[in-house]
Parts: structure tokens; C-alpha cells; sequence
């Protein structure tokens, strides 16, 4: 388990900080008032990259993400203090758990995403987190500690919030004793608990959801604790969740008016996608088949979608087309289905088909990640490296630091045969995702590739001298911090 990993590594910072990894920020001095935003967007930032290169469960579905991400920042619109920027991302696990890093960094479980039955109960619980990181409830509660500890045990806290059940944790014996104490003191407090709902809830009213999924939810989270020992209470040991809590919310509640709102077809559309992923591909299609016979769903739309994404996964090609078709003659649509339409022609390998549709679906929805992903990919698999290059150069122009495009550029380059760009590409998405170690020597190999021509070879000589510069300057950070610390 890397989560157990990173625990393990930082477990062994806490007991010698003179050997502190390299990987970690230099945190510098920890001021009277606990940590600086700075401080803690620094220590989320360094996690989240470990998650991204390390957490095998860390899902890579620019669909999810984007709709999560959407649902978050139109609850983080609603905040009218000072606020870090906010990420959210999803892991693939199927216990009920949400939780927060500081520096806004926010992570869901996909099993809390298919739990919720409405995208109030979803948008409740991320407003909740969401407070938790604007009030620093997290360097708040650790605020006691001596100074100097201060930022390795909120990077340890932070592990033990993400670690994904107990056994995890039980499992390095070594650890356990501390890790449990650990835990002991990053259950949030009753007053955090109270703080987070009483904020969250006015996120919520703000964006315009149903206050009442708030309570709902929380009163099933409570309900699946008791009975789903192991299953539920990863979100539970964070939150403590008392009946006092739930009467606490339900009475802020009842003075508001009652409001019905819909949930979001791409609310839906995700849920079912998780869905026909999830346990065996036989399952699924049962169950969404019987949904879409008995007329037993919420959407008809997303219960084909769930139907064709489950087929498709069965290699059930025909019967996910007529799904597909059934869907498009209800009318509705979103930037899924289009992914879907395409998914399936790449399955079929007619990559000519997926360009066909990602084209159009391109200018439709311009801010779309995976579409444009998906165009790359099926021009490159359609034997058309020219045109996915000039697809990658027009999209960077607008989305300059997506690592992903980076590499997909670096693979347009190397079915080109160009050694230099595709190095040099490769660079720039490693260096995006923190990893100067690779992008220097993406960069060596571009300097030795033996194509390129003067002016490529300056912007690599110039890009390399940029990142080693950088590299020296972590590595000096990292040097200073060790020796203040064991200075004190
Ligand atoms: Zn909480």
C-alpha cells in the first residue's frame, strides 16, 4: 500500500528528522500562529504528489475528476473569505470516505460517491470538507504541539487520514503505536465537527442544493457505521458523528424552506460509470439491465449509459451500439456520451470513427480533458501522428500546464521519429508533475538525442540549465531546513 508507504516514510522523518526525505518541502520556521497558508499548501502540495505517482488507487478518469471538480468549485464559489485553491480528486476505494489536506487539496472515495442518493448528499459532504480546510482545522488541532514538530506530524496526520482502513494501519506493527495516537489527536473535535457542518451548510444553501441532503447522508453514514464495521468508518473515525451532531444539523435545518433539487445528468452519468465498473462486468449488466426493463432508475439516460459502459466492458460491442443509440434518441446531452460514443469506436478499433465524433465534440465542449485526450489518442492510433502533434499545440495553448497532453505530445513526436521534441516533451510533463529528477534527464537524452536543430538544441540547453537551477535550489532548502532543525 503506498498510503502505508508514505506513513512508513514519514514515519521514519519523525524519528529522525536529520534524515528528513528528500522528496518533503523545507517547511522553514513554523510561526506563533501554527502554520502559514503557505506552509500548509506546500505540505498538501508535496502529498498530493506522492498520491498522483504513488496511490494505485488514485483514479485517472479525467470525466470523474472534472465533475468533481466542477461540483467542488461551485461550492468554493460560495466562500466569501481568503481561500487556498481547491483540488479535488478521487481515489478507487469502496469504504465511505471523504477527506481533507491542507492547502485544499480534497480526496473522495468513489465507494461515498456511489453511496450518496442525491447530489446534495454529495455536495454536503465536500462542503463540509471544505470548511475544514478554510477554517485549518487540521493545523488547528495539532496546533498544540511543540513548534518544531508541528509540520511532520500534520504530514503524518494526513496519512493517517488517508489510509484506507485499519487494517492498513494495524499492518506495520512498528507504526501502529503511533499511528494510533496520531489518530487520537486529528479526530477533528466536536467544535471542528460543528464548525465544518454549520459552515457547510451555508455553502450549500449558497450554491442552491437541499440542505436536508445534508442531514440524510449523515444519518446513513451513521447507519452503515453500525452496521458495516470495517466499511464504514473511515470517514466516521475522522468526523466523530454523534446523535448530537445530527440533531444539531437537523435543527439548523428545519427552519428552511423545503427545496427539490434535481441532480445533474453529469451527477448521474458519473455514479453509473463507477457502477459498471465496479465488481464483475456480468453484475453490472444485470443490474443496470433490469433498471432499464423494470424502469427502475432515477434516469433512463444513466441507466443506458451504465448499461453501454457495462456491455462495453464485456466486449458486448453490438448490444453497447444499441445502447448507445437508445440513448441518443432521448435527446439528452453531455460531454459523457460523446466519450462513451468514442470509447466505443476505439474498442472496436475504428479510430477514424472516434475522430469523427470527437471533432464535433470538441467544439461543443472546448473545456473538456478527456475528450481531448481521447482525440489525441485515436489520431495516433488512427496512424495520423501529424495531425495529433498539431491537436497537442493547439491545446496547450490553452491548457499550458496539463502534464497529461505533455506526454501525449511526446508521443506524437516519437511516432515522428523527432528524439529531441519528444525528450523535451517528455520533460516538461515531468517537470509538471514535480518530478524535476526525470524531466533533467528527459532533457539529457534530448541534448544527446542527434536530431534537432540549433535553436532546439538552445531551448533545451536553456530549459536544462532552468531546471537544474531549481533542482539545486530544493536541494539547498531541504539542506537549511535539516540544519535549523537540528540547530533547536
Ligand atoms: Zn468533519
Amino acid at each position: 500500500m503506498p498510503i502505508k508507504r508514505l506513513l512508513f516514510s514519514l514515519w521514519m522523518l519523525l524519528l529522525a528528522p536529520a534524515l528528513m526525505a528528500e522528496g518533503l518541502p523545507d517547511l522553514g520556521e513554523v510561526s506563533q500562529g501554527g502554520l502559514s497558508p503557505q506552509m500548509e499548501k506546500r505540505i498538501g502540495e508535496s502529498i498530493m504528489h506522492d498520491i498522483r505517482l504513488h496511490e494505485p488507487a488514485y483514479l485517472e478518469d479525467p470525466e470523474v475528476t472534472a465533475y468533481v471538480n466542477r461540483l467542488g468549485s461551485h461550492l468554493v464559489a460560495q466562500i466569501t473569505e481568503a481561500h487556498p485553491d481547491f483540488e479535488f480528486f478521487v481515489l478507487k476505494d469502496a469504504t465511505l470516505n471523504a477527506f481533507a489536506m491542507p492547502g485544499g487539496y480534497i480526496g473522495v472515495h468513489t465507494g461515498l460517491l456511489l453511496a450518496a442518493q442525491s447530489e446534495s448528499e454529495l455536495a454536503s459532504v465536500l462542503a463540509h470538507e471544505i470548511s475544514h480546510v478554510t477554517q485549518h482545522h487540521l493545523a488547528r488541532q495539532l496546533g498544540a504541539q511543540s513548534q518544531a514538530q508541528l509540520p511532520m506530524l500534520l504530514s503524518l496526520a494526513v496519512a493517517v487520514l488517508a489510509a484506507r482502513s485499519n487494517a492498513d494501519l494495524a499492518a506495520g506493527a512498528l507504526m501502529a503505536g503511533q499511528a494510533a495516537g496520531i489518530q487520537q489527536q486529528l479526530n477533528y473535535s466536536r467544535d471542528f465537527e460543528r464548525e465544518a457542518d454549520r459552515l457547510g451548510l451555508r455553502l450549500l444553501q449558497h450554491a442552491g442544493f437541499d440542505t436536508r441532503g445534508m442531514a440524510a447522508f449523515f444519518e446513513r453514514l451513521q447507519k452503515y457505521g453500525r452496521i458495516y464495521e470495517n466499511n464504514a468508518p473511515g470517514y466516521l473515525r475522522t468526523h466523530p458523528l454523534t446523535t448530537e451532531r445530527i440533531a444539531d444539523m437537523e435543527n439548523r435545518i428545519e427552519g428552511s424552506p423545503y427545496r427539490q433539487v434535481p441532480d445533474s445528468l453529469d451527477f448521474l452519468l458519473v455514479r453509473a460509470k463507477l457502477r459498471a465498473a465496479e465488481g464483475t462486468s456480468a453484475d453490472a449488466i444485470t443490474d443496470f439491465s433490469v433498471q432499464v426493463a423494470e424502469h427502475k432508475f432515477t434516469s433512463e439516460a444513466a441507466a443506458r449509459y451504465g448499461l453501454a459502459r457495462a456491455q462495453m466492458r464485456a466486449e458486448h460491442f453490438a448490444g453497447a451500439e444499441r445502447e448507445l443509440a437508445a440513448l441518443r434518441r432521448l435527446g439528452v446531452h453531455s460531454a459523457m456520451i460523446e466519450g462513451l460514443a468514442a470509447d466505443l469506436r476505439l474498442a472496436q478499433k475504428d479510430p477514424a470513427g472516434a475522430v469523427s465524433i470527437l471533432t464535433p465534440a470538441l467544439v461543443r465542449y472546448p473545456q473538456e480533458r478527456g475528450l481531448a485526450y481521447a482525440h489525441v489518442e485515436a489520431l495516433l492510433a488512427q496512424g495520423e501522428p501529424r495531425l495529433a502533434l498539431r491537436a497537442t499545440v493547439d491545446d496547450l495553448q490553452r491548457f499550458p500546464s496539463d502534464s497529461h497532453m505533455h506526454s501525449l505530445q511526446a508521443r506524437s513526436y516519437a511516432a515522428l521519429g523527432k528524439r529531441l521534441l519528444q525528450h523535451s516533451a517528455q520533460a516538461e510533463a515531468y517537470a509538471l508533475q514535480g518530478q524535476l529528477v526525470p524531466a533533467i534527464e528527459q532533457l539529457d537524452l534530448a541534448q544527446k538525442a542527434g536530431d534537432g536543430d540549433f535553436y532546439e538544441h538552445s531551448a533545451v540547453d536553456a530549459r536544462l540549465r532552468q531546471l537544474k537551477q531549481r533542482r539545486a535550489q530544493e536541494m539547498k532548502e531541504a539542506k537549511d531546513g535539516k540544519q535549523q532543525k537540528s540547530e533547536k
